[in-house]
């Protein structure tokens, strides 16, 4: 149950409209049954390049592993080589997309997995703590931390954020130094300030709707391990942060490793 424009980016590349290594449009059809490009001269059997892109797209539509081994009649581990060399890439992805940020930044952590019972939020036991940025439209970049120390997270921010940049973030005590590094607004209920007759909004909900995009989409995959958190986490950040692009696209160039474009 492909959806159309997803059917016709897989076709493309199996039609041979465009090479998965290079993009180039021209390539022809072996006699051994493979696809191989005229411009890089790269080639990969067509039930190999057919199985791939199916496993991928069954990535971009978040479908467990298992489900996906057996809606295309593969073997499961062969699913989680295409998945896993899938999140290594994101990973890579998002650290090169990573630049500074600046202007208007909205800064907070959040709390994922861990047993149900016992302490929620902050000092809660057994679960992954999260401190996330977002620039105000414009992306989200996220990082595991040990503690959420002033330290810590003022060193996540320098190196993060460039210097005079406008922070907002909610009463937490470790942002307290924030205000020697740049504007700091808390947020006790939204408002809006008009100063100097410039609005702005003081809220979160910016990285507040990221945390509740990621705890949606990690649900898709039913108790991610603490240690493997992290690499799903950033999973969730890519996502994100190309959710107006076509992703399935995005995610056959990481995986072949083709850039162009
Ligand atoms: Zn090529």
């Amino acid at each position: 149950m492909l959806r159309i424009n997803e059917n016709r980016c897989l076709t493309s590349f199996l039609l041979g409209r465009k090479c998965v290594f290079c993009g180039h449009r021209k390539s022809y059809r072996t006699r051994r049954g493979y696809r191989k490009c005229f411009y890089c001269r790269r080639q990969k059997s067509l039930k190999r390049l057919r199985r791939e892109l199916l496993v991928i797209s069954a990535f971009r539509r978040q479908q467990t592993a298992l489900l996906t081994a057996h809606d295309i009649g593969i073997p499961y581990q062969a699913v989680k080589n295409v998945y896993n060399k899938l999140r290594l890439q994101i990973i890579r992805q998002c650290e090169q997309e990573a630049g500074r940020m600046s202007g208007e930044i909205e800064l907070d952590e959040a709390y994922f997995g861990g047993r149900r019972k016992g302490q929620r939020g902050r000092g809660a036991s057994g679960k992954s703590v999260v401190f996330g940025l977002l620039e105000r439209d414009g992306k989200v970049y996220t990082k595991v931390v040990d503690a959420v120390s002033k330290e810590i997270l003022m060193d996540i921010i320098r190196r993060r954020s460039r210097k005079g940049s406008v922070y907002y973030t909610d009463q937490f005590r470790s942002y307290n130094s924030l205000k020697r590094y740049g504007k700091h607004y808390t947020v006790k209920h939204t408002k809006l300030f008009v100063r100097k007759g410039r609005k702005r909004l003081v809220h979160i909900n910016g990285i507040e709707g990221f945390w509740s995009f990621a705890k949606h989409g990690l649900y898709n995959y039913r108790g991610v391990s603490k240690s493997n958190f992290p690499l799903y986490l950033k999973e969730m950040e890519y996502r994100y942060n190309h959710r107006k692009d076509n992703l399935l696209d995005q995610l056959i160039r990481l995986y072949f490793g083709y850039e162009s474009t």
